[in-house]
């Protein structure tokens, strides 16, 4: 029998069951919505080969009407039908922006690497992020990028050669390997988590969501609870851990972050989050049977709309 429902717009049942669960009540129906709604493109100026107002001239002449972002310098919105155009720029095609969506924007951002840092970023394929914190370091320091997935390495290698960075160092490894291997090393360190995708599902598409289930939850868990600890063991006293999904699945969220805090109680502390928008929500403290460290409300959940993709954020510090 099809149990699907209208209201649940084809996705799982589970898995609009549990979304219910963890967002607020009265943002339950538009969150829904949201994956049935076309999404604004959105993207950003790569500032190693152009600068914001640059890049929107160059585009306005090639007949695109971009918006800059309020709350973000440098990020642009691009009426949902004129995406194909801009994927046909010379602007494109040359590195001179990335298409990216703003919640994941919000990590390299909030991680706020600085010049002549090192960084390592632990899952880093495609390279978006790899990307954002190379510009925003000024193409100064050093970026330690880790993919393990062949195809996807060569993606991330093409797209950093594309953008016309010169401090990224990728390693095609398995991020869990990397705290042992490198200890004590990195300044900052972004763990932007393999995980269930679950904020990347359409409902048009069954594809987004056709391998989802509690038991691959359970599975994305156990592998981001080694990359936590493998980013923790490369990070300096005094540095910064950024951990990030585009899941809701409170499993692959803050229970990852209160395992690395129950770890490492004596040196780890959460920081809090800030962000300049309104869609969003503290992390959960509670799960089914599950309580958390009540510091996971620091922790940030960004919910979905017609402009940005659901996504978890957490900031850690290592006590100096
Ligand atoms: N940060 C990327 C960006 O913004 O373009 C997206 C990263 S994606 C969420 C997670 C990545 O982790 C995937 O490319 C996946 O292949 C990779 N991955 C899977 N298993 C891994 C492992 N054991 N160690 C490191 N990375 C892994």
């Amino acid at each position: 029998m099809d149990k699907t429902t209208p209201e649940q717009k084809g996705l799982p049942a589970d898995f609009v069951e549990r979304l219910r669960r963890i967002v607020p009540q009265p943002a339950f129906s538009p969150i829904l919505e949201s994956f049935s709604l076309p999404k604004t493109t959105t993207f950003r100026v790569n500032p190693l080969k152009s600068d914001a107002q640059t890049l929107q001239s160059e585009l306005l002449k090639a007949g695109l009407h971009p918006q800059p972002v309020d709350w973000l310098p440098g990020a642009f919105r691009l009426p949902t039908e004129e995406k194909r155009l801009l994927t046909e720029t010379d602007a494109f095609y040359e590195g001179r922006l990335y298409i990216q969506n703003l919640s994941s924007m919000l990590a390299p951002l909030l991680l706020a690497p600085q010049p002549r840092e090192r960084i390592l970023d632990l899952a880093a394929a495609p390279g978006g992020k790899t990307l954002m914190m190379a510009g925003i370091m000024e193409d100064r320091g050093w970026i330690s990028a880790v993919e393990p997935v062949s195809d996807r390495f060569h993606r991330l290698r093409r797209n950093l050669e594309n953008a016309g960075t010169a401090i990224v160092h990728t390693y095609r490894k398995d991020g869990r390997g990397v705290g042992r291997a490198c200890p004590l090393q990195f300044d900052r360190v972004l763990l932007d988590a393999p995980c269930s995708s679950e904020a990347k599902f359409r409902s048009a598409e069954p594809r987004t969501f056709a391998y989802w289930s509690l038991r691959k939850i359970r599975e994305s868990q156990k592998l981001q609870k080694r990359l936590i600890l493998s980013a923790w063991q490369s990070l300096k006293p005094g540095g910064t851990l950024l951990y990030s999904t585009c899941s809701f699945a409170p499993e692959e969220n803050e229970a990852v972050v209160d395992f690395l805090l129950t770890k490492a109680s004596q040196e780890a502390v959460l920081l809090p989050v800030d962000l300049p928008i309104s869609n969003t929500m503290e992390g959960l403290t509670e799960w089914g049977k599950r309580h958390f460290s009540s510091e996971l409300r620091l922790s940030r959940r960004i919910l979905p709309d017609g402009e940005m993709d659901g996504f978890f954020l957490a900031k850690i510090r290592k006590r100096p």
